[in-house]
């Protein structure tokens, strides 16, 4: 099938290329000149596992076309994703700017018949909103007879693991009800629902908010576990063993409830925040998703609150090595990452920070051009060289069994603040280190 894909970002990308290796020819269109150019050279703009390749194959093999000139993607192909972001607003709720300026150059530039697909996470209401806009202009153009459907498909993928979970979906959520736009939305996904139907057709209402539903369902499960390792704390409770005690009922599973110094990155805080405006825009108030965002606004700030228990006389001049920039491992991506509300909380107390990130360094680079206080080193163990002290925001791999002998014998203060609990703290303390993970010791 011919599809045109508008934002190519980290779910536009990786669709357009997981549908092009599957034999679909893809017309990938941003406005960015810069990241199209990039691509055409071969330079993959973010760094997803398994992405590189496959786009680079399919792209020589002509089925990933780029380009800037929205004409040309719309006359491509009768299926029109929109992938572009939808960034929270002023108040919170989704920007939805650049979704209807999508929707508008569509409208602008069709001669056919369209099936506009929103797959960026968009608050109920919005594929009526993409209708409206998109008859609005056709009528201003004179082409009130062009007929199309808008389908909402939101997108489920993970950072990190993008590539594999848009070839193997757990369920491809379609909310139309139009059978021709159904019927083709069956057959573009086909190459993926061969081992069972995954395909799960829905209203198109229900089908936006089943995105949101199942962001805010995990962020729920991550501030609940940061709440239970608060009291934990408070309580002379180790929050790993009650993690494994309450892991092994089937019920709760033991998948999504690590506890951790917050969540970040460029979906769950977003997504919770729209729908608690979503929530207020029709007189209701979202009393569960109010308190997931104010735990994980707070528990942001537990590795500082670790850090001013211990070094007691404050941390002017100190440096602290910090390794793990992203929001989570195998990503590039640092937005809302619990990384920067440490750095800058450090910052602002008049410590400095040596940085370490597998990945993420570039990003690093970017966001903090020229920022004094930080020092962005090559390796791990770099980061440690006249460092103060330890502290870890990403359960990348590559951290998870250090030698310990050498963060000891390089560290001036013998200690280690651990946001993400990788460490046994009998092992750490074996070493003569001191230990702060989350929700494992008490500060009293
Ligand atoms: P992104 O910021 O990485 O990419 C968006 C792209 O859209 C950018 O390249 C931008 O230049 C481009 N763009 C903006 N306006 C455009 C226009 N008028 N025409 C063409 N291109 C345009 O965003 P993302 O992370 O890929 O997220 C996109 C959407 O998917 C968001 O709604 C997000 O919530 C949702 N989503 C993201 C993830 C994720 O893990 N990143 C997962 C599921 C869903």
């Amino acid at each position: 099938m011919k599809v045109t894909v508008f934002g190519i970002g980290y779910v536009g990308l990786v669709q357009a290329a997981v549908l092009a290796d599957a034999g679909h020819s893809v017309c990938c269109v941003d406005i960015d000149e810069s990241k199209i150019d990039a691509l055409k050279q071969g330079v993959i703009p973010i760094f997803e596992p398994g992405l590189a390749a496959i786009v680079k194959e399919n792209y020589q093999a002509g089925r990933l076309v780029f380009t800037t000139d929205p004409e040309q993607g719309v006359d491509f192909g009768e299926l029109q994703f929109i992938a572009v972001g939808t960034p929270p607003d002023e108040d919170g709720s989704a920007d939805l700017q650049y979704v209807l300026a999508v929707a508008e150059t569509i409208a602008l530039h069709m001669k056919s018949h369209k099936i506009i697909i929103d797959k960026s996470t968009v608050p109920v209401g919005t594929a009526d909103r993409v209708a409206e806009k998109i008859k609005a202009t056709l009528i201003q153009g004179n082409k009130a007879a062009l007929e199309f459907d808008v389908v909402s498909n939101p997108e489920f993928l993970k950072e990190g693991a993008a590539v594999n979970d848009c070839k193997k979906p757990d369920r491809i959520i379609i909310g139309t009800d139009s059978s021709h736009a159904e019927n083709a939305m069956r057959e573009l996904y086909a190459p993926f629902n061969r081992n069972r139907d995954r395909i799960i057709v829905m209203d198109v209402r229900s089908a936006e908010l089943t995105k949101y539903a199942a962001n805010c369902m995990l962020a729920t499960k991550i501030s609940f576990m940061n709440e239970m390792s608060n009291l934990a704390e408070k309580l002379g409770a180790d929050i790993e063993m009650v993690r494994q005690g309450i892991g092994a009922d089937e019920r709760i599973g033991y998948h999504f409830i690590y506890p951790g110094c917050g969540y970040g990155g460029s979906c769950f805080p977003k997504d919770v925040q729209a729908l608690v405006r979503t929530a207020n825009s029709i007189g209701y108030e979202a009393q569960i998703l109010k308190s997931v965002e104010a735990v994980n606004a707070a528990q942001k700030y537990k590795i500082i609150e670790y850090i001013n228990h211990y070094f007691k006389d404050g941390v002017q001049g100190k440096t602290f090595a910090l390794w793990g920039l992203a929001f989570k491992p195998n990503t590039d991506d640092m937005r809302e990452a619990p990384s920067r509300v440490i750095m800058e909380a450090l910052w602002e107390m008049g410590a400095r920070v040596h940085a370490f990130d597998p990945e993420a360094m570039e990003e690093a680079q970017r966001i903090y051009q020229g920022r004094e206080h930080l020092s962005l080193m090559g390796t791990k163990e770099a980061a440690l060289k006249q460092a103060d002290a330890l502290i870890i925001c990403t359960e990348w791999q590559n951290f998870r069994a250090p030698d310990f002998e050498v963060i000891k014998q390089q560290l001036k203060y013998p200690v280690i603040f651990d946001g993400r609990n990788l460490y046994q703290p009998k092992t750490v303390e074996k070493y003569g280190l001191d230990y702060f993970s989350i929700g494992r010791q008490s500060l009293n």
